[in-house]
């Protein structure tokens, strides 16, 4: 079974996402990481994110695996868990992610890591290009303003200070790159079911979620 969780950054989809997988005890896949991940081996390799064909070839070289729980991933062997929630990866991977050829890279890879085992997969482009057949979709959406302060808290756990004004600023241009591009724009699935999770606490998103889950799935085997 997959559940495909879907929406733009500082949602609240990969908090809801992983307390998600846990409670089904299902596996937890993060395809956001996974942009990171190629975008940090991108800028290792001192490769302009603008020079589309070197970022191509680039990607299509890499290995990325992750450790059990899904909260651990590896560059050719190597942790970059921390590194790919850094400034630079950040700015980077919205270009990155765009280029057609990443895309089928990663399409391929989630499809490879999520596709025989009951997973909750989390990104941009699940429901609609990556398993646009999964069991339940849902689009998880949020005001600028609390996206940006649940960044900004995410943030300071990993020790970076930011002001709410520039994150507010880097959730725009995301959005409007990921929203803008040719190949698998973020959109919502026509059959995804939307949360808006503004005035929702993390227990009430995952709890909403496992719920749906749970009492559709149910329903189907009666
Ligand atoms: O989810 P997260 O904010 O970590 O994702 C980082 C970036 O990776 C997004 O801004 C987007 O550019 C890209 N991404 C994507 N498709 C996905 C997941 C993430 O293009 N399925």
């Amino acid at each position: 079974m997959i559940v495909a969780i879907d929406g733009p950054a500082g949602s609240g989809k990969s908090t809801t996402a992983k307390g998600v997988a846990e409670k089904l005890g299902f596996l937890y896949l993060d395809t956001g990481a996974m942009y990171r991940a190629a975008t940090a081996a991108v800028l290792a390799a001192s490769i302009d994110s603008d020079d589309e064909l070197a970022v191509s070839d680039c990607v299509e070289t890499i290995e990325i695996d992750f450790d059990e729980t899904g909260r651990l991933i590896f560059l050719n062997g190597e942790d970059v868990s921390q590194t790919i929630r850094g400034q630079e990866v950040t700015q980077n991977v919205s270009t990155v992610s765009a280029y057609p050829q990443v895309r089928k890279r990663m399409v391929s890879m989630q499809r490879g890591i999520a596709g025989h085992r009951d997973s909750v997969v989390e990104g941009r482009d699940i429901g609609t290009v990556v398993f646009p057949n999964a069991d339940f979709k849902f689009f998880i959406v949020a005001s600028i303003e609390e996206r940006a302060e649940r960044r900004q808290k995410d943030l300071a756990g990993l020790g970076v200070d930011q002001t709410v004004i520039d994150i507010v600023e880097d959730l725009k241009r995301r959005d409007a790159l990921d929203s803008s591009r040719d190949v698998s724009p973020l959109t919502k699935s026509e059959d995804a079911l939307e949360v808006d999770t503004t005035s929702m606490n993390i227990k009430q998103q995952i709890d909403l979620i496992v719920r749906h889950v749970r009492d559709r799935s149910a329903r189907k085997e009666t």
